[in-house]
């Protein structure tokens, strides 16, 4: 069996679209624009990367778009009175702080000092708390991104056997909170493995869905999966360089051997990347909406 290959590029596209159309309408309807602010500490190169993304596709979109670049040395009263302002400015309604921020800052605090209502990373605690008890106002970008890839392709995720191998609070805990959930695009059994774990291989060898987020290149490899699987794979790893200087990319699983035995299986670059932005301008709309009683 050779893997249909699941493309986050198209995926992605196709869920860009749908917002284009969302955010027109309410403009169009009820005057309002979504509105993301991203806030960059410091001038570290590959998170000015990210939030530069992140501004170019919110004004593609037609979301209202603002950029507030600190310099290294902020102090976190300045940032906290930052985020207050932000927290009351009815334009915005999703806030987003870059992360890592430099060493001398309380980025526990600065994320707790979010109000939940414009989380849109999904990270607040009560919003945690809100998807563990079924009732999430928003979900985490790239676990969300991953639910979309697994539904949009047609994959049977009710009833599945998933297992997920890594226990990060950005990835691991909550897609794997996400596919408990009795709710349709959801309710399968879920396991959940780590470097704790006794014997990986015995848990992902019976996993219809396996999503891997490890953070090592080939920590999934072909004699670790059953035949037919459907494979997430999240790690982003540089392993190398071209003569350029450009970096050269893999992911977690490998991906030749284990595309000879999946059903279906993500590349990268390619797959889950492409998602989680999307997915932070999809949480963007919906805080608009929640905050104009839309949602
Ligand atoms: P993380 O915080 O480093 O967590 C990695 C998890 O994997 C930990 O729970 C660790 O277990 C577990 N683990 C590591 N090696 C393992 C192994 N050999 N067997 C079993 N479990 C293992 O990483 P993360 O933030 O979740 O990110 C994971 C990967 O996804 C990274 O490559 C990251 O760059 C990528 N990522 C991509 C996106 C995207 O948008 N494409 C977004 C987020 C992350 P312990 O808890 O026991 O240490």
């Amino acid at each position: 069996m050779t893997a249909k290959i699941i493309s986050g590029k198209e995926i992605a596209q196709q869920i860009r679209e749908e917002l284009r159309q969302e955010i027109a309408e309410l403009k169009a309807k009820h005057k309002l624009v979504p509105g993301l602010v991203t806030v960059l500490v410091g001038a570290d190169p590959a998170s000015q990367v990210y939030v530069g993304q992140k501004e170019k596709t919110s004004t593609e979109l037609g979301i209202y778009s603002e950029r507030i670049d600190l310099p290294e040395k902020t102090a976190q009263n300045e940032l906290m009175a930052l985020i207050d302002r932000l927290n009351k400015d009815p334009k915005i309604h999703g806030i987003l702080v870059q992360l890592p921020l430099p060493k001398h800052l309380d980025e526990t605090a600065v994320l707790y000092a979010i109000n939940p209502k414009k989380d849109v990373d999904g990270f607040h605690p009560v919003n945690v708390g809100k998807l563990m008890i079924g009732e999430p106002d928003y979900l985490p970008c790239t676990p969300h991104g991953i639910q979309q890839l697994l539904v949009r392709s047609g994959v049977q995720i009710e009833g599945a056997e998933v297992v997920v191998v890594g226990r990060s609070n950005i990835v691991g805990k909550p897609i794997a909170n996400i596919l408990l959930q009795k709710r349709p695009g959801a309710n399968a059994t879920v396991t959940v493995c780590h470097t704790g774990t006794r014997d990986i291989s015995f848990h992902t060898r019976r996993a219809d869905i396996l999503i891997v987020a490890a953070g090592r290149p080939n920590a999934v490899t072909a004699d670790m999966v059953k035949e037919g699987v459907v494979v997430i794979d999240v790690g982003v790893n540089e392993v190398g360089k071209t003569p350029d200087g450009k970096r050269i990319l893999a992911g977690d699983v490998d991906f030749e051997g284990v595309k000879e035995k999946a059903s279906a299986i993500t590349p990268v670059p390619g797959g889950v990347g492409p998602m989680t932005i999307t997915m932070l301008m999809y949480n963007t709309v919906r805080a608009a909406k929640l905050a104009a009683g839309l949602a």
